[in-house]
This record gives C-alpha cells, structure tokens and sequence, in this order.
C-alpha cells in the first residue's frame, strides 16, 4: 500500500527534442527545502537569503547563518543551490543594513550596492555558505543582487573566489545589466535574469504599487528584448542564463524564455508540473519562432495573446 501511494517518478524539465531545461525551486526558509524535493526540484534557482533577516535587528552572527544555510542545503546534496545574498533595500528592508530615509528606495542602495559598502556583512555571508556547502555536498552557486554593470560582478566574483567559492554570478534586474550583459558575464560564472525588478525598472513603475500594477507585466515586449539581450550573450559565452522571477512560473511566458536563450528556470514548486508540461510539448526550434513573434507585439497584453496563439494545446 505503501508503494502504491508512492508519486510516480517526476521527470527531469527537457523539451520534445530533449533539450534539457532546468525546472528549479525558489526558496526563502529552509523549511522551503522537503516540499520543493517533493515536488521535483532539480536543485533551488534562488534562495532568497534576506527573507531569513527580516526580523533581525542586528546583522546575523557567522555561526547563526551556517546553521540556517546548512539546514537548506542539507536537501539538495549533489544539486545545485543558488543562494542570493543578502538583497536589503525597498520592498525588502533589514533593519542592520537599510536606511530608511531614503526617498526612492527601489532606486537607492539596495542589494549589491549596500553590501559593497558594508563588505564585511558580505564577507560574513559568504563565509558561512562556504562552510554550508562543505558540510552538505551541495553545489553552491552564489549570485549578487541588483548588478547594474560589470564593476559589481567583477567586485563580486572576486571576494567571492577569495572566500572559497567557485560559482559566482549576477542577477541581471537592472536593465543596464542587460544591455551589458556581455560585459557582466567576463566576470560572472552565470547570470539569472530576475524579471520582477526587471519589469520594473524597464517600465518605470513600483513593483508594489498598486497603482501602476498593469505595468509589472514581463510579457512586456521591452522586457522581452532585454532578456533577449542576456539570451544572446549566454550563447556568444557558453554560459549559463536563466530566470528567477515570477515570469518562469507563467508555463507559455516559461516557452517564450527558453527561446530567447534561458535554460533553467527557478519558480514556486507549485508551479513546476505545469511548467514542465508546457516545455515538453514544444522544440527548441517552435521555442524560437513563438518567441520572435512575441518580440514584435507593442505591447504585454498583444505578446500574451500572440503567446497564447501559437502556444494552443492542439
Ligand atoms: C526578481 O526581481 O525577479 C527576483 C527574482 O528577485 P526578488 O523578487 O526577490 O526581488
Ligand atoms: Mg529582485
């Protein structure tokens, strides 16, 4: 009875042709790790690592941060984990790091930025998800928040190496970073396109304003363009591209992303079966064509209707 009840096995993300598509979780505790597991997580595509902090007054001791870092990635041994340090700043505030002040905190200093000026925060950080891989067997990857150009990957991937990491890379979110993605990924082991601040930065409106919520739309063909952008120079570099915003989680914006050159795609598990069902029914080649239609369209709800066109279940 027992086997019975058993899930059948999940299959690994792959296209009809076989193209293999990393289907990855986001996490944001590491009571995150079972459910994703069970759900088929081939590895964790961004562990928010900020959300652990959002209650903390002072900045977490080394020791503290292992044992959190072990808990999760004592999951996923012999998978990849990509862990996002600390992202403080607008719609996610730490008491230790954030100042409050600030006007225009989504255009402030957030992520990278405040680390870089509080290196030994970082160096911390990295030092205890060192020691969190060593004691797991995961494949740590670590990637920077809010990269706006190929100065911070640089800055990042070095301290990164000096501490004993060997996969660093940087979420591309600012749109300059996309533009330069070429220039980011000289410095980068990887890139992960994150198209929630991605769409608001290129639309120029709040994430979290409800307002302007029609805007925060990453079938947004200017937001397309840009993750076109970063698509191309993960081919041109033979390194690896994927996403990590809400857009990996949508199963025909999921199509659109492998054809503009993403590979792995990081989503909530729940997401996951439907996501892998739509990546199976197309090829690489369908992939590209209803991702160069939907580059044409002058506006998301025109892109979602072109999407939904080509991508009908026949
Ligand atoms: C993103 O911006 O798309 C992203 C994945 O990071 P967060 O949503 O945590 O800002
Ligand atoms: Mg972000």
């Amino acid at each position: 009875r027992q086997a019975a009840l058993a899930a059948a096995p999940i299959e690994p993300g792959a296209l009809a042709d076989g193209t293999r598509i990393q289907v990855l979780a986001n996490v944001g505790k590491p009571g995150d790790g079972p459910r994703a597991v069970q759900l088929g997580a081939e590895g964790v595509g961004l562990f928010r690592t900020e959300f652990l902090f959002l209650d903390s007054d002072d900045a977490p001791s080394v020791a503290k941060q292992i044992a959190d870092y072990t808990e999760l990635l004592t999951h996923f041994s012999g998978m990849k984990v990509v862990a996002r340090v600390l992202d403080a700043g607008a719609d996610k505030p730490l008491a230790f790091l954030t100042d409050s002040d600030e006007p225009n905190p989504a255009l402030g200093l957030r992520g990278i930025r405040v680390l870089k000026s509080r290196e030994q925060v970082l160096r911390d950080q990295l030092t205890a998800l060192a020691a969190a891989q060593a004691a797991t067997g995961a494949e740590l990857w670590v990637m920077a928040p809010m990269v706006a150009e190929a100065s911070e990957s640089e800055y990042f991937t070095s301290l990164a190496r000096e501490l004993g990491i060997q996969v660093a890379g940087s979420m591309i979110e600012v749109p300059s970073a996309a533009i330069l993605a070429e220039q980011v990924l000289q410095s980068s082991d990887f890139i992960s396109i994150g198209t929630n601040d991605l769409t608001q930065y290129t639309l120029a409106a709040d994430r979290v304003l409800g307002s302007v919520a029609g805007f925060q739309d990453p079938w947004h063909p200017a937001v397309l363009r840009l993750i076109k952008i970063a698509g191309d120079a993960g081919e041109a570099t033979g390194k690896s591209v994927g996403v990590c915003g809400e857009a990996a989680a949508d199963p025909r914006l999921a199509v659109v992303l492998v054809g503009l050159g993403v590979r792995s795609l990081s989503m909530a598990p729940p997401a996951f079966a439907e996501v892998r069902a739509a990546l199976r029914r197309v090829t690489l080649e369908r992939a590209r064509e209803v991702a160069a239609a939907v580059l044409q369209a002058t506006s998301a709800a025109a892109a979602r209707e072109i999407g939904a066109e080509l991508l009908a279940a026949r």
